[in-house]
């Protein structure tokens, strides 16, 4: 737990605003603190690939020209990116798939600034060790782990 004055001056702003109490305040806030992280999140990773190579591709223009095949010499595209680690929350993997066979690669990127989740440090029990964990934003699909429980209602969207 963190005891940080600054945070607790922030709830209890907000608790004189909106008349909330101390843990619903705090909550709240964190949640707004999150959503416009989330959403970013969930814009990073939520996109139809182009439909062709003479457009940009909608993943922000942030990924690399596909390769040419040696298959069948046609060009990859990028068709999806999701969380490339299970800690490192600035860690994304694109994938790109070859326009003419089934040929695919993934690429491992680091987008700065757009995480896929919140890493924390955590101590883990009786041997008092600290680990890092990453907390996946609600929405982001991570191949490695599975989003927050807490959020319901919010799952059943398929791209
Ligand atoms: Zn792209
Ligand atoms: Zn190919």
């Amino acid at each position: 737990m963190t005891t940080n004055r600054g945070r607790k001056d922030v709830i209890r702003d907000r608790m004189t605003a909106t008349g909330e109490s101390y843990n619903v305040a705090a909550r709240n806030l964190k949640s707004m603190k999150d959503m416009g992280a989330t959403r970013e999140a969930v814009r990073t990773q939520r996109w139809r690939p182009a439909e062709s190579l003479d457009v940009p591709c909608p993943c922000g223009g942030l990924c690399e020209p596909g390769e040419k095949c040696d298959r069948c010499h046609a060009r990859h595209r990028h068709v999806s990116r999701f969380p490339g680690s299970r800690t490192e929350v600035e860690t994304w993997a694109d994938r790109y798939d070859c326009m003419g066979c089934a040929s695919s690669y993934v690429l491992t990127i680091t987008l700065p600034g757009r995480p896929w989740g919140i890493a924390e440090t955590v101590v883990r029990g009786g041997s008092a060790e600290s680990v890092v964990q990453a907390r996946v934003f609600p929405g982001v699909r991570h191949p490695l782990l599975r989003p927050e429980e807490s959020e319901e209602g919010t799952e059943s969207e398929e791209g």
